[in-house]
């Protein structure tokens, strides 16, 4: 066979590559179709073509897959926020629990049937809608010169205008169209990132999902806010407003904020509750963007800490000390490190609101803070968590943890492939996995969360 771009090819959709593209074979030559989805059968332009797969460009649906269902965005094909919205969601969560399957296996060299026999069904949400507490929408100027607010198309930076996400709060419509009238009425100039030039960048939004305290933090290109009161005057009048707050972020960077907070009015933080801790949010602590699965990820990670009260806790990557927190009600002690001195901050602040006294905090690298601790105070843990960013953990991390030998290795992950990665590491160190299980934390889009648990090989 032989293909050129921009030939029309027919493919019957059978898998779906790690950015959601639906994987069709023409006489066994795979192509990625953006928006085709598992069970289409479709016609495709081809637009790339490599030496061992292709690219096409979805052209018509011939076949709608039975898989197929109608996205509540009018904007999802657009839009890179979400990939996968017109798959049904439970095919979404099936094949997000292949995915972790297969890359455990592919990357982390674990036997299938090891995997099969450890591996627990993923946990998916009863309804999605509305699911994410947080939004950064980027701030632009259309073709006519107005400000827009929306999302970033997928692998680009062109905003695609939207203003009511539908994962996202109900609220983050009125209080962007608040933030783009302030702007039109005042003249205040959308960020420009070709020139590097123009105000205002990104709107970060926050709910607290038990609390409903809402967070307001615009990212501007420059040393103040012009009319900032009046744009408070108008953000304050909408119910539940709790903070309103702007971050200086001058440099030509993806990097979307800056280092510091200026707050304009109300709090510096908003408050929300898991379970039965309350924690305080700062704009530039991380908190998981979905409070109900993130209660069922908690809930996982302490029963697989199999704690009864007398065990010492690390919680590395332990962010505003959520975990941190969960685990101190049944642990005699839990030390958390976090990089963010932020993020420590509310952690200490967290610890002492809820009354929980068993619990130290420490700002700075897992890598850093953990062996130096292990060298210079020879450090005892019986339960070692770690929730690291998508890169994973640090091999310096994961050697000190092998070398300290806690009972039991928790490790809760957002990137399935750098889990494997650090699992095998952990395997070769003498460690046994011994439940795993995925927790869509992230419905619509590939992403998903996973939990793990190791002891010492040989034990239980
Ligand atoms: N466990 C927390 C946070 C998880 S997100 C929760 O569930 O909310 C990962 C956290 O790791 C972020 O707060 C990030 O700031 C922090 N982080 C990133 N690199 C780090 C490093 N090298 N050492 C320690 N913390 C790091």
């Amino acid at each position: 066979m032989e293909y050129c771009k921009n030939d029309i090819v027919l493919l019957k959709i059978e898998d779906m590559g790690s950015g959601g593209e639906g994987i069709g074979k023409a006489d066994g030559f795979p192509f990625f179709v953006k928006d085709a989805v598992i069970g289409d059968e479709v016609e495709a332009k081809i637009i790339k073509i490599k030496k061992s797969y292709g690219y096409a460009r979805l052209e018509k649906v011939i076949t709608p897959s039975s898989f197929r269902v109608n996205p509540l965005c009018d904007v999802h094909r657009q839009c890179g926020g979400c990939q996968i919205q017109a798959l049904s969601y439970e095919k979404q969560l099936e094949w997000k629990a292949r995915k972790v399957r297969n890359d455990l296996v592919r990357i982390g060299g674990f036997a299938a049937a090891d995997i099969d026999r450890v591996m627990e069904s993923i946990i998916g949400m009863a309804d999605w809608r509305r699911y994410r507490n947080k939004a950064q929408f980027p701030i632009g100027t259309d073709k006519e010169g107005n400000p827009v607010a929306g999302f970033y198309a997928g692998r680009s930076h062109s905003i695609i205008a939207n203003r009511d996400c539908v994962i996202g709060a109900p609220e983050n419509k009125v209080i962007l169209e608040t933030v783009l009238d302030y702007m039109r009425r005042y003249h205040i100039s959308a960020y420009d990132e070709k020139s590097g030039r123009g105000l205002i960048r990104h709107v970060l939004l926050r709910k607290g999902f038990a609390s409903g305290e809402l967070l307001v933090c615009l990212v501007i290109n420059g040393k103040e806010l012009p009319k900032a009161d009046r744009l408070v005057d108008a953000l304050r009048r909408i119910p539940n407003m709790t903070s309103v707050s702007y971050s200086i972020n001058c440099r030509r960077t993806n990097v979307i904020m800056g280092e510091e907070i200026e707050l304009l009015w109300g709090s510096r933080s908003i408050r929300d509750r898991i379970g039965e801790v309350t924690f305080q949010i700062s704009p530039l602590s991380f908190y998981q963007v979905n409070p109900v699965q993130t209660k069922k990820l908690y809930d996982l990670a302490v029963e697989y800490a199999g704690l009864c009260g007398k065990e010492t806790v690390w919680d590395l990557y332990c962010g505003i000390g959520t975990i941190s927190l969960f685990m101190a009600r049944q642990a005699k002690q839990v030390f958390g490190v976090e990089v963010t001195a932020q993020a420590i901050e509310d952690a200490k602040a967290n610890a002492r609101r809820n009354g929980i006294r068993n619990v130290q905090f420490f700002t700075g690298k897992a890598e850093e803070v953990l062996p130096q601790k292990y060298a210079a105070e020879g450090i005892w843990a019986d339960v070692i968590v770690v929730d690291p960013p998508r890169k994973g953990c640090d091999e310096k991390c994961l050697a000190t943890i092998l070398q300290m030998q806690p009972e039991k290795i928790v490790y809760i992950s957002c990137d399935s492939a750098t889990l494997a990665r650090d699992l095998n590491i952990l395997r070769h160190g003498g460690y046994e996995l011994r439940r795993v299980r995925p927790v869509d934390q992230f419905p619509n889009t590939v992403h998903v969360e996973t939990a793990a648990m190791l002891s010492k090989a040989g034990g239980k």
